[in-house]
């Protein structure tokens, strides 16, 4: 009886599709500095969690500037081979500098550091400390990484028996796979001025959405307000009448950069490059509350002006 049951549940199985329907396995950590949580469904969920977080944990030694790691080594002057996965993400750093007329630049450590961002001990430098730092061109790839591991992890994943996956590293978010019910993904954005999140963004199947925001990071003196996003030209936090911008991208480190490169350009020179690009959405939150989209963000639950080709 035992054996025809099992018969029969094959043969189910094999017309069917047998849609087995896996409890996520999730998975929290902290990792380059933030809180990261994994949410994977799939028969190896459980093994691409622990693929990513060794991903992550080896992204965070080669490109912590603290530590003895490359990235450190490169700061400090020494002369190093690089293997070329890392030469590559390199250049590509450098093309969506390039790209971005500068806004995005991954060589702003001493700046950051002369703020006090990079450690928590906030100050106001002096106009020569920071004239100081802008010439001295260390790497930073704070900008950048957490988009590039999303993207890395998602081509783990995609190695493994995994259906799909929503990952949170440190407020960057990055979806793998399609849900089974073929609804998009929903990513609230959250609400700079506090409170709840402004909106959803709809997304299917593997994409990464970043949001840089003057909310996440900064200190406050005399008064005054000072973020944690520099404008490269002036090493003064970035004025471009922006709170937060969030892009979405298929690929990951395009995202993060030009999410931090978008806050610095402003609404106006950042919808120049997104009419000239094919290959991420924004949304732009104002200093006033105002919400701007780009047609094809699919942002829902608020209102907005829609910024057209
Ligand atoms: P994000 O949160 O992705 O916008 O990255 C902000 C972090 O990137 C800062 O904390 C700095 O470490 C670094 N950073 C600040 N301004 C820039 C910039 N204009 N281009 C590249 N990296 C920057
Ligand atoms: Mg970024």
């Amino acid at each position: 009886m035992k054996r025809l049951l099992c018969i029969f549940l094959t043969v189910c199985c094999l017309l069917g599709g047998c849609a087995k329907e896996y409890s996520p396995v999730e998975k929290s950590l902290w990792a380059m500095d933030t809180y990261m949580e994994l949410r994977i469904w799939g028969r190896d969920a459980a093994e691409g969690a622990d693929d990513i977080e060794t991903m992550l944990r080896e992204l965070e030694r080669k490109w912590s500037v603290t530590g003895s790691g490359l990235l450190a080594r490169m700061n400090g002057g020494e002369e190093v081979s690089l293997e070329e996965a890392d030469a590559a993400l390199l250049a590509r750093l450098e093309a969506l500098s390039r790209r971005t007329g500068g806004a995005f630049d991954p060589r702003l450590h001493s700046v950051s550091q002369a703020w006090g961002f990079y450690n928590g001990q906030y100050r106001v430098p002096r106009q020569s400390e920071i004239d100081e730092a802008l010439s001295e061109k260390q790497w930073d790839l704070g900008a950048a990484l957490k988009g590039y591991a999303g993207q890395e992890a998602a081509r783990m994943l995609a190695e493994r028996q995994v259906e799909r996956a929503v990952l949170s590293l440190g407020g960057n978010i990055q979806t793998y796979g399609e849900k089974p019910d073929g609804t998009p993904w929903g990513i609230a954005i959250a609400n700079p001025f506090g409170g709840d999140p402004v909106g959803t963004i709809h997304v299917s199947g593997t994409a990464s959405i970043v949001t840089s925001g003057s909310y996440q990071r900064y200190f406050e003196k005399n008064g005054v307000r000072y973020h944690h996003i520099l404008n490269p030209q002036t090493g003064y936090p970035a004025d471009s009448g922006l709170v937060s911008v969030t892009v979405i991208s298929r690929d990951g480190l395009t995202a993060d950069a030009l999410s931090t490169a978008l806050f610095v350009m402003g609404l106006e020179r950042g919808s120049t490059l997104w009419r000239e690009s094919d290959d991420f959405e924004a949304v732009f939150i104002l200093t006033d509350g105002k919400i701007y989209a780009t047609e094809g963000a699919n942002l829902r639950g608020c209102e907005y002006e829609v910024i057209a080709r």
